[in-house]
C-alpha cells in the first residue's frame, strides 16, 4: 500500500452517526470538499480526509490500515474484536463522543416467565451481535442458541424462529411495538474515535494528536458554561460554595468600587434557574451564563 501523508477517517455514510459525527468534526475545524460520488471527501484546510463507508465496514478499515481512525458505535466496534477482528492487533477506544446513545439488551415476550438470566438456559436468542451476545452468555454460564440475523431481529419471537432478542435499545418504543421487555443490558453504547492502540509515527500522527486535543476541548465545551456574577467582598464566601463544580474561579476588581468583585467561573455542566436563585441569595448580583465555544488547555 502507497505510503499516505494524510490522517484519514472512517465514518457511517448514511444513518444515526453521520450527522453528528459531520458536527463534530466541524466543530474540530476540519471542513471537507465532497466529492461526486460521496465515497471519499477531501480535507479543505487541514490535511484530513473522510471515508465515508457503511458503519460495520470502519473496524476493519481501520485494521487493514486503509483509514486511520474511525468515527463507529463502541457495539460494533466490540463485535468486530469479538469476530473478524480476533486475531489481528486490537483496536482502541481512543475517544467517547457523547452521541449516538443507545444500549445492547435482552428483551423477551412480554408473557415469558423471567426472572434473571438463567431462564435463557435452552432458549433461542435472536441478534446482530453473536461476538457479543456469545461471549456474555459465557461468562455467566449460559447455554443458550445463538441465532445470527442481519437485521429485522425484534420480529424474531413473533415469526418463532427465536424466543428472545438481544437488540440495541434507545427509547424501548420498538420493544413495546413488538411486544417485547427489555431484561438485561449487554452493552451501554455511545460513538466513540476507534483506532490502533499506537499513533502512526509521521504526520498523520501529528494531526491525529492535534485532532484528539481539539475533541477533548469540543467535547468539554459542549457542556460547558461560563458563570459570570458581581459580588461583594464580604459575601464572596458564601458565594464561592455555591458555585457548580469547575475549576477555581477568577476574581477581577470593579473599578471605582473597591468593595465590590466580578467573579468569573467555568461550570462543568449546565447552571439551573434554581442554582443561579441561590447563587443571589448568597449575595451576589449582575449575574449570567454565557455558551463556551471553543476552549484550549
Ligand atoms: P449502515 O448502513 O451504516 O450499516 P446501520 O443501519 O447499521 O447503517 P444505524 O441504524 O444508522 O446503522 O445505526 C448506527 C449506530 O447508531 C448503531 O451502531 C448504534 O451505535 C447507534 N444507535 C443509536 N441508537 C440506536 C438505535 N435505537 N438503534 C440502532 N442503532 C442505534
Ligand atoms: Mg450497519
Amino acid at each position: 500500500m502507497k505510503p499516505r501523508d494524510r490522517l484519514r477517517i472512517a465514518m457511517q455514510k448514511s444513518g444515526r452517526l453521520t450527522e453528528p459525527a459531520l458536527d463534530l468534526l466541524k466543530r474540530c475545524g476540519l471542513t471537507f470538499r465532497q466529492s461526486r460520488d460521496k465515497l471519499f471527501c477531501f480535507g479543505e484546510g487541514e490535511p484530513v480526509d473522510l471515508l465515508l463507508v457503511r458503519d460495520d465496514d470502519i473496524p476493519g478499515l481501520i485494521a487493514q490500515g486503509v483509514c486511520d481512525v474511525g468515527i463507529v458505535g463502541r457495539n460494533v466496534l466490540g463485535e468486530f474484536q469479538l469476530t473478524a477482528g480476533r486475531d489481528g492487533e486490537p483496536l482502541a477506544e481512543l475517544r467517547p463522543l457523547g452521541f449516538g446513545r443507545c444500549r445492547l439488551s435482552i428483551a423477551v415476550p412480554q408473557e415469558l416467565d423471567y426472572a434473571s438470566s438463567g431462564d435463557l438456559a435452552g432458549r433461542r436468542i435472536a441478534t446482530s451481535y453473536p461476538g457479543l451476545l456469545g461471549e456474555w452468555l459465557r461468562a455467566r454460564d449460559i447455554d443458550a442458541a445463538v441465532v445470527t440475523l442481519a437485521g429485522s431481529v425484534e420480529i424474531a419471537p413473533k415469526l418463532g424462529t427465536a424466543d428472545a432478542i438481544c437488540d440495541l435499545v434507545q427509547s424501548g418504543g420498538t420493544l413495546v411495538a413488538n411486544q417485547l421487555r427489555e431484561t438485561e443490558v449487554l452493552l451501554e453504547s455511545e460513538a466513540v474515535l476507534a483506532g490502533p492502540t499506537t499513533l502512526p509515527a509521521d504526520e498523520r500522527g501529528d494531526m491525529l494528536e492535534l485532532l484528539l486535543k481539539r475533541l477533548d476541548g469540543v467535547i468539554q465545551v459542549r457542556e460547558s458554561r461560563l458563570l459570570l456574577l458581581q459580588t461583594s467582598r464580604h459575601s464572596l464566601e458564601a458565594v464561592t460554595r455555591l458555585l457548580p463544580g469547575g475549576p477555581q474561579p477568577t476574581l477581577l476588581a470593579v473599578a471605582g468600587q473597591t468593595d465590590q468583585l466580578m467573579l468569573q467561573a467555568l461550570c462543568a455542566g449546565e447552571v439551573s434557574w434554581r442554582q443561579l436563585e441561590e447563587i443571589k441569595k448568597a449575595g451576589a448580583r449582575e449575574m449570567f451564563v454565557l455558551p463556551v465555544e471553543k476552549m484550549l488547555a
